[in-house]
């Protein structure tokens, strides 16, 4: 049987940022990379943005080259997939049944995306975008379209909205909330932002479902709860994403919303740590536990997993920030950005930039959302660390 010192399963952004993290620490020991996907890890975010309406190209999402590996001395294995641990053994075992000896295992296997449950849900040739091969195969089916129906007005429904739009697409986006990105954006925001869609031509069909999707003479339809009928030469959703727990089936792992973790990243499992989309972890500075599905953050769990493999023992105390761009509205966020806190807001350009706080009840800051502010996410951690409380009124200028 193979035997590695280090072994990673999931070849995404955590993966190969533990790699990173092992030889900060461990110049020698063996390291087993095992991803399901045919390629070497690659950033995501480009799949919604550059890639579909910028200048990127395909080799130019790529975390690093494929030199990296071997001047890192890591044994690569794509396309195959894990389907058990044995954590009392230290034996991961492939699909099909050979087995790999560990010292030291890591977890990072993302997110799977999350499905429809509705007649025609799993029509061939829709989406369900998270990968790169999702975003070849709607490339190359770009230019023979004219229109798109999106399902979902989180992150992925509201970027790939306006990477099509942008793809000169007629564009029809169902969610039902009322707003986009009405789970973190304050209804002020989301307006500004919904007004914008709508001026570029994107039809909205808000407090709605899908109920029904077929497929005639090559053109998707899909019926609605509020009974409308959409239809569009594709059809992409980006409903959410449920946390890769399913090698957590056996053994004694505990998993709650996500594979739990405690600060130094080690799951229940001795020896075995889980970082990344998967990971369930208490969040220092809030003071809570969570599950963070951000490029940010997978970079930087990956990377202290990977030193805490290598005999660190360092706590994960960093505060992640995360990105997007809607058309001219591009943001970082920090914390916990949620309506259900209180949120204030202070523009520093009326509905185009400006900072907004996410306030706990005693007025402690949760969360921090920099719309058009840039070089300010030092200012924001600090501000979520203080702990203090503050008035609203007093919040004005605070990030400048
Ligand atoms: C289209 C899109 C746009 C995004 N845009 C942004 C953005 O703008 N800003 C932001 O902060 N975040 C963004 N994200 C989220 C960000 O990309 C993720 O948080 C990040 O990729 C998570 O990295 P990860 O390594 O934890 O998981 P993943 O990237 O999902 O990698 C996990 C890997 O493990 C593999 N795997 C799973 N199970 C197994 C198994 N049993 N055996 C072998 N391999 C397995 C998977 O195939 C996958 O390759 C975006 C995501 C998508 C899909």
């Amino acid at each position: 049987m193979e035997d590695y010192e280090y072994v990673i399963v999931g070849g995404g952004l955590a993966g190969v940022s533990a790699v990173k993290g092992i030889r900060e620490r461990d110049t020698t020991g063996s390291i087993f990379l095992v991803g399901e996907e045919k390629y070497y890890p690659y950033h995501r975010p480009p799949l919604s943005k550059e890639l579909l309406f910028g200048d990127d190209t395909v080799a130019d999402i790529f975390v690093e080259e494929e030199s990296f590996y071997s001047d890192h001395g890591v044994q690569n294995k794509l396309e195959t997939r894990i389907t058990d641990v044995d954590s009392d053994q230290k034996v991961i075992t492939d699909e099909k049944g050979v087995n790999f000896h560990y010292g030291k295992l890591l977890l990072a296997t993302g997110g799977h995306t999350k499905k429809l449950d509705i007649p025609g849900g799993d029509l061939e040739g829709l989406y369900y975008y998270r990968y790169l091969e999702d975003y070849k195969r709607l490339d190359e089916r770009l230019e023979k379209s004219s229109s798109a129906i999106v399902i979902g007005g989180g992150f992925i429904g509201s970027e790939l909205a306006a990477g099509l739009n942008l793809n000169n697409l007629d564009v029809s986006i169902i969610f039902p909330e009322k707003y986009l990105l009405q789970r973190i954006f304050p209804t002020e925001l989301s307006e500004v932002v919904q007004e914008d869609y709508e001026s570029r031509g994107i039809k909205f069909a808000n407090e709605d479902l899908p109920e029904k999707i077929n497929k005639h003479n090559g053109k998707y339809e899909v019926t609605t709860k509020q009974g409308n009928t959409l239809r569009g030469d594709l059809v992409i959703v980006g409903i959410g994403v449920s946390p890769a727990v399913d090698l957590c089936e056996h053994g004694d792992f505990d998993v709650f919303e996500g594979i739990e973790v405690n600060e130094y990243l080690e799951t229940s499992c001795h020896e075995v740590y889980a970082a990344g989309d998967n990971a369930y972890f208490p969040f220092a500075a809030l003071e809570d536990c969570v599950r963070i599905e951000h490029w940010d953050n997978a970079i930087h769990q990956g990377k202290l997993a990977g030193k805490n493999m290598a005999g660190a023992k360092e706590p994960y105390n960093y505060i992640p920030y995360f990105y997007s761009d809607l058309f001219d509205f591009g943001f970082e966020a920090l914390g916990e950005v949620d309506t259900h806190l209180n949120t204030f807001i202070d523009w520093q350009q009326e509905k185009r930039s400006g900072v907004i706080y996410y306030l706990s009840e005693e007025g402690k800051i949760r969360g921090v959302l920099l719309l058009g502010v840039w070089g300010k996410k030092g200012e924001a951690r600090k501000l979520i660390r203080r702990k203090e409380c503050f008035r609203e009124e007093d919040l004005s200028g605070t990030i400048g």
